[in-house]
Formats: structure tokens, sequence, C-alpha cells
């Protein structure tokens, strides 16, 4: 993520300014490896869809998407579906 600008979009949204953190739970992650398929596409297929998310110093936080690469990919549908439930940011429980 180095060099990648990054903004809360709760905080873009709001006005405000924050810093953003990325977190992980690493006990949730399972194993896993990205491979190429017949076509040669590189597809990067990570279960851990709440493994990691973002979170900024106002207290929105949103997940990672971690998405695959290779275009058309079923799992980038199913990906984006789950998100769709979280994005584009809430209010962390305090
Ligand atoms: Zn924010
Ligand atoms: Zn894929």
């Amino acid at each position: 993520m180095s060099g990648v600008k990054l903004l809360c979009p709760g905080c873009v949204e709001e006005g405000l300014k924050s810093t953003v953190s990325h977190e992980t739970r690493a006990h949730y992650l399972m194993a896993w490896r990205p491979y190429w398929d017949e076509e040669g596409d590189y597809h990067v297929h990570d279960p851990n869809s709440h493994a990691s998310w973002f979170r900024c110093s106002n207290g929105h936080v949103w997940p990672i998407p971690n998405l695959c690469p290779a275009e058309d990919c079923d799992f980038n549908v199913r990906r984006l579906a789950d998100l769709a439930e979280h994005l584009p940011y809430k209010k962390a429980d305090k």
C-alpha cells in the first residue's frame, strides 16, 4: 500500500480530516495461494474477506476489497456483493 494515496471516504463525504490505519486480524487467516488459470490469467482469491480493514482516526472502518486481478472473475462478483453490505464505510462500535 505504500505510495498509494488514501483518504477515508466517510471523512471526505463529511468534510473531515483524518489519518487512516490498516488493521489485520491475523488469527482469522486461512491458508490460500494465488494461482494461474488455464488461460494464464493470474488469480488472487483471498478467502479472508473480513480479516483486514482500514480504520480512520474519526472511527470509520471499512473492509479492504482484495479483488482478484483477473478481469471478469466470478470471485470479484462475489466479493463486491459481499462488500456492498459494508461499503462505503460505517462507524465503528465504540
Ligand atoms: Zn473517516
Ligand atoms: Zn480470480
